[in-house]
């Protein structure tokens, strides 16, 4: 049956996702997109005008969103919105708190007044553990070392108090990595897959990076928003990690992606301490017993299919521009 759905962060990587894998299944969605000076839409170019697919103008910070929330009472409301990047959290704190933390009780609290029936998922993070020693789970306590963590630990904790005190079906995923060809570029994964691609056609001398040494489990956006929507349509509201059940260090990433180009990492990776971290959080990969044993979550990518699509993507986007360059 058709369901109507608020998501936000329709724009982002893996709202996107979302939009299109629920237009597939017949849904009505409503996606909130922010007013900015340039395009923010192409990674929704492709469903751009479904008919099924109702853009609105709204933002976090204010009403905008809540007063959809009353005038639509969706089935499902999914917060993929967030100010989601760690390093730049720690420049604006204030801001990313307003966004992550604030903006989702704004959205709580219309739905708990006026929209009672509405099935909420909020994108929650793996960067809530910390230092915490992996692999993480449910049970792992939280030891928040960023802003952005900080904050979507508030918004968690407000997800599952309004789930207990008002009965609403509220859950989280607990989301490690996920990546895809739509990562933003100033994300670890994209940022070496575009500047590889690049380096190898001649585009690009050098990449600079920081911390070479965490490690993370990078997981397909696909399987991620699998998992979070058998979370959203469980028979009770929870909370889930969803994650590759492995984990590789930064290092290993540049390794395994330059060498797929035969390029040699070490010849064009520069160590820049504008990359790292005031506060780095080391070791971040899953234990996702929960959600596999009760709601049958099984990732259908590998982490070397991830790489592969994100170095065929990327590489292809490097070749078009050198075409371009070339018949200048
Ligand atoms: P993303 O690509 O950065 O997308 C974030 C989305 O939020 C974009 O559509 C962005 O709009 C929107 N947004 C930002 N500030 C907003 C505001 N003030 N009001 C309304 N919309 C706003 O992130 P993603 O990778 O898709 O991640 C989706 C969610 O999962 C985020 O909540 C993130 O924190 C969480 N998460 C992601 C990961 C991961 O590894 N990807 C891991 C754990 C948790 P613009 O397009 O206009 O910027
Ligand atoms: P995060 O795990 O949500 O912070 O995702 P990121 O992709 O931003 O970062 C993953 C890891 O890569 C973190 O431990 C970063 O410190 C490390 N890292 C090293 N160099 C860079 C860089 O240049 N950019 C980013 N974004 N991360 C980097």
């Amino acid at each position: 049956m058709s369901k109507s759905v608020i998501i936000t962060g329709v724009t982002g990587q893996i709202g996107s996702g979302f939009a299109r894998f629920l237009l597939n299944e017949g849904h009505e969605v409503h996606g909130i997109i922010r007013r900015t000076s340039s395009f923010n839409t192409s990674r929704i170019d492709d469903v751009f005008s479904h008919p099924k697919l109702k853009l609105h103008y709204g933002d976090m910070t204010d009403g905008s969103v809540s007063n959809l929330i009353c005038d639509l009472k969706p089935d499902y409301f999914i917060n993929q919105a967030a100010m989601s990047h760690v390093a730049v959290s720690f420049d604006n704190p204030e801001y990313c708190f307003d966004v992550n933390a604030t903006g989702v009780i704004r959205c709580l609290e219309a739905i708990r007044r006026h929209s009672k029936h509405t099935r909420v998922l909020q994108a929650s993070t793996s960067e809530l553990y910390g230092d915490h020693v992996a692999p993480q789970n449910e049970l792992t306590p939280f030891k928040p070392r960023s802003p952005y963590a900080v904050s979507k630990l508030a918004a968690l904790a407000s997800v599952v108090n309004y789930r207990e005190a008002y009965n609403i079906f509220a859950a989280n995923s607990i989301t490690f990595n996920t990546e895809g060809p739509a990562r933003g570029a100033t994300f670890l994964t994209r940022k070496v897959t575009l500047a590889a691609a690049r380096i190898s056609l001649g585009l690009q001398k050098e990449l600079r990076l920081g911390n070479l040494c965490s490690k993370r489990s990078w997981t397909h956006y696909e399987d991620q928003l699998d998992g979070q929507w058998l979370v959203l349509n469980a028979d009770e509201p929870d909370d889930y990690c969803i994650g590759l059940e492995e984990s590789h260090s930064i290092q290993e990433f540049v390794e395994i992606v330059f060498s797929k180009l035969n390029l040699d990492w070490k010849e064009f990776v520069i160590c820049d301490p504008r990359y790292f971290r005031p506060t780095e959080v080391d070791h971040l990969e899953p234990d996702c017993t929960k959600i596999r044993s009760k709601l049958g979550w099984k990732p259908k990518h590998t982490f070397q299919q991830l790489v592969d699509e994100m170095v065929k993507h990327d590489l292809d986007l490097a070749r078009k521009e050198k075409i371009l360059l070339d018949n200048k």
